[in-house]
């Protein structure tokens, strides 16, 4: 499933850059034309995140809508449903789409807690 590797590289991502400190919130930027099921990504993310230090956290998925340039008239616009990349001005389906397909972490919360003695051995195995 392709929302799993995706979700398990960000998981393994935060969790190589943040340790064993306990993450509270997470946040997500995933584009319309991504191709990524955002429901598939919160459903995998609650069996990865399973006995890491991303546990407790709370997903938000930004969705970052799609924009496109046609080759053939230049007009600029907005996708709206990633299965019909048209030119809304002249019909072209030559278009070259500009934003949207970004899948990023836009941002990781910590818990405001002491922290106790890390437990080392909450990574997820690799693979
Ligand atoms: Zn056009």
């Amino acid at each position: 499933m392709h929302e799993l590797s995706i979700t398990q590289a960000a998981v393994e991502t935060i969790i190589e850059r943040m340790g064993a400190t306990p993450i509270r919130r997470v946040t997500l930027e995933i584009g319309v034309l991504s191709g990524v099921v955002v429901d598939s990504v919160r459903f995998c993310f609650e069996v990865i995140v399973a006995g890491t230090p991303l546990r407790d956290a709370v997903l938000d998925v930004v969705e970052t809508p799609g924009r496109a340039a046609c080759r053939d008239c230049t007009l600029e616009f907005v996708v709206e449903d990633p299965r019909i990349l048209l030119c809304p001005g002249c019909g072209d389906a030559d278009v070259r789409v500009l934003a949207g397909r970004e899948l990023r972490i836009k941002s990781v919360e910590v818990e405001n807690v002491c922290a106790r003695p890390a437990v080392a051995r909450t990574r997820p195995e690799p693979g």
